[in-house]
């Protein structure tokens, strides 16, 4: 039987059954359902997409997967070009694995060996953010800071290697002057931090730590697993401030399976490159660069481009912004909208009990967790179906 993710076996309710989906529409077998989540904010395109679909079966007439060690082919080739001439600045060398969470512990040991490369073996610090989440690994979740879902590693005590700071420049100057000689990375999720609540903050402060990390020369990391490909209302968050090093995700394959890229800046890349054979990245994951998922990949980025998506955005953002103008509510804390992603935060989370079962009768897929409410839509989703989305979490307060 299935084990499901971030459950209680025994007290879980029965999940939707899935037998068919497209466009912005999950079906079960009796109704009908926006998917609000895009699966985990993966499914830019909506389902069974026939450009992404196309994509994949010709790549499978030639081969599904080769391993990358010692291989190479055609459609990482052409993946890894597209993103060397989409990506902004020197990020121009990717690293792909399997998924986000394996990305970001490329990143982290991307970031320790490129100063252990230098002989600065004493460089064992990450700074990260209050309310981050990176992933679900072991290391990922050590610079997580999500008690809710990592409260495991309360086993360990409080790791001696990671450095947590609120999104004020404040903390973020103060933590650079103390720690800066053990600091070897600064990561983020930028603008937005998705799994930690849906927190929004301001790009002064990644400017400031752009600056910083220069000064103290320390690697910048992005984490935009969750933020890429336009969620912000940025293209990339990478587009306003350039990081060392960039992490795509989610998105990345249009949602149609596993997969993710490491993206380094040319000074990284520099600190690897040379005579020494133990300077190399020690890392490859079975199905990094799986042909299959680049060829989606690729395609997505194309539709992207072809189809104006930012357009889209910045229309999912007015409308959301228009239909939740005024919206209030005793129980709410906070409603916070930024590019494709709104978020009403409750002050107890029992205010959206029941809420998912509400949504279901009425067309809506939702998964709230802990005190937020939010959407991540499709970005092909049309006004009507946005509005449906919207108009399910007003109707959900005003009810009761
Ligand atoms: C989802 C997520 C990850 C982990 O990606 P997986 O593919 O689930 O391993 C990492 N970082 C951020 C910001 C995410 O939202």
């Amino acid at each position: 039987m299935i084990w499901y993710p971030y459950e209680q076996m025994k007290t879980m309710k029965a999940p939707y059954k899935i037998v068919d989906a497209k466009g912005v529409y999950l079906y079960t077998e009796d109704q009908k359902l926006i998917d609000s989540v895009s699966s985990w904010w993966s499914v830019i395109h909506g389902y069974k997409h026939p450009r992404l679909n196309a994509a994949i079966e010709e790549q499978l007439k030639r081969f599904a997967h080769v391993m990358l060690g010692g291989l190479t082919h055609e459609a990482a080739q052409k993946l890894s070009d597209k993103l060397q001439s989409w990506l902004p600045g020197d990020l121009d060398y990717c690293f792909y694995s399997d998924s986000g969470s394996v990305a970001v512990e490329v990143a982290l040991k991307m970031a320790l060996q490129y100063y252990m490369n230098r002989g600065e073996n004493q460089r064992t610090m990450v700074l990260a953010l209050n309310r981050a989440y990176h992933g679900d690994t072991f290391k990922t979740m050590e610079i997580g800071d999500d008690e809710d879902y990592h409260f495991v590693l309360k086993a360990y005590g409080k790791s001696p290697n990671v450095v947590h700071i609120p999104t004020e420049i404040s903390a973020l100057e103060d933590a650079f002057s103390k720690y800066h000689t053990r600091l070897n990375c600064f990561i983020v999720e930028p603008l937005l931090q998705g799994a930690g609540g849906m927190q929004m903050y301001d790009p002064a402060f990644l400017k400031r730590a752009r600056e910083l990390c220069d000064q103290y020369d320390v690697l910048l990391i992005f984490d935009e697993v969750a933020t890429g490909f336009g969620r912000t209302g940025n293209r990339f968050v990478a587009d306003l401030v350039l990081p060392d090093i960039l992490v795509l995700g989610k998105a990345l394959t249009g949602g149609y399976m596993g997969h993710a890229v490491t993206v380094a800046g040319h000074k990284v890349y520099e600190g690897f490159y040379d005579d020494d054979p133990s300077h190399a990245l020690m890392h490859g994951p079975t199905f990094m660069g799986n042909a299959l998922a680049c060829s989606v990949a690729l395609k997505s980025i194309e539709l992207f481009e072809e189809e104006d998506y930012m357009s889209k955005i910045r229309r999912i953002e007015e409308i959301t912004r228009r239909e939740m103008k005024d919206f209030t509510d005793p129980r709410i804390r906070e409603v916070r909208i930024m590019g494709g992603c709104v978020c009403v935060e409750v002050y107890d989370a029992g205010t959206i009990k029941g809420y998912q079962q509400f949504a279901y009768e009425r067309g809506v897929f939702s998964r709230p967790f802990l005190n937020y409410l939010y959407a991540m839509v499709p970005y092909i989703i049309n006004e009507e179906e946005l509005v449906q989305v919207l108009s399910t979490m007003k109707e959900w307060f005003r009810s009761r």
